[in-house]
């Protein structure tokens, strides 16, 4: 009996004493043990918040209204202990989020179909900050892509691409980040930031094969996109996106592992996103 085998009848004994688990468990191939990063007992590990809050400055598309906190009771009960709750009201679309699939793509998998697999992995950073810095309509190119992958020695196979293009700095100022401080339909036409090229997103979907794709922008295509080119090749191919990523300075071009956990929402196509990366031990 392999060693993987008995931790599965060992788990499986487990189960069987706890009711509550026994009821959660599902023969579910996603719930499999996955190979993690030894850091839970490591106080050297750094860990890397890449999401904004959620809270009445968070940016969303101009269509959408913003994120709104409902408060509801919040004080002590009548039998003496501290209770609070609020509900709240937001777009799956805004903030840091996760755009699944089907948001351009008819038969895509919605938020809830998306493999965990694809949510989990090593990433590939990509710095085109200068370029950005000097067009703020830049869009990411197969070069810039090319160039990452001959600087450090591998192909953009199986991990998680996150597109660093400085923009995330004007997060705190809605009009510098959207281009506009429009809000509505006819704002569309004056969004202004940086995105992916659809050829660049064409070759790597074509050429390689990457888990997911994030970017420190409102939208993985560039705000003067019309026709969202680069949304409808890469979930044509099952890779979602994270929109609105944060703090990609924080992160080396090569050595982190991101864990993106958008909450679950069935038939969602898309999703408020918490995103977070593990640094790689310093040398
Ligand atoms: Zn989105």
């Amino acid at each position: 009996m392999y060693p993987s085998r008995k931790l599965f009848w060992l788990a499986c004994f487990c189960l069987t004493l706890d009711p509550v688990a026994a009821q959660s468990a599902q023969p579910d191939s996603e719930n499999q043990p996955a190979t993690f990063p030894s850091f839970a007992n490591s106080s050297s590990v750094q860990l890397v918040d890449l999401t904004h809050p959620f809270d009445r400055s968070t940016v969303y598309w101009p269509t959408e209204d913003g994120f709104q906190l409902i408060r509801g009771p919040a004080g002590i009960t009548p039998k003496g202990y501290y209770y609070a709750a609020n509900r709240f009201k937001s777009a799956e679309h805004g903030g840091t989020h996760i755009d699944a699939p089907i948001h351009f793509f008819e038969t895509g998998q919605t938020v809830d179909e998306i493999p965990l697999h694809r949510l989990v992995g090593a990433t590939a950073v990509i710095d085109v900050t200068k370029s950005c810095e000097e067009n703020r309509d830049y869009q990411v190119r197969v070069a810039n892509l090319r160039r990452w992958e001959t600087q450090h020695g591998r192909q953009l196979i199986d991990v998680i691409v996150l597109l660093r293009t400085g923009h995330g700095r004007h997060w705190h100022d809605r009009e510098r980040y959207l281009g506009t401080n429009k809000t509505g339909p006819e704002a569309v036409t004056d969004l202004h930031f940086p995105g992916l090229d659809p050829l660049a997103a064409k070759w790597l979907v074509e050429q390689r094969s990457i888990k997911a794709i994030g970017i420190d922008t409102p939208s993985i295509d560039y705000g003067q996109s019309s026709r969202f080119q680069s949304h409808v090749t890469l979930f044509s191919h099952d890779v979602p996106a994270f929109e609105n990523v944060a703090h990609l300075e924080k992160l080396p071009e090569l050595g982190a592992t991101v864990i993106a956990l958008p909450m679950k929402i069935g038939g969602g196509s898309g999703a408020p996103l918490r995103l977070m990366a593990i640094l790689p031990p310093p040398r």
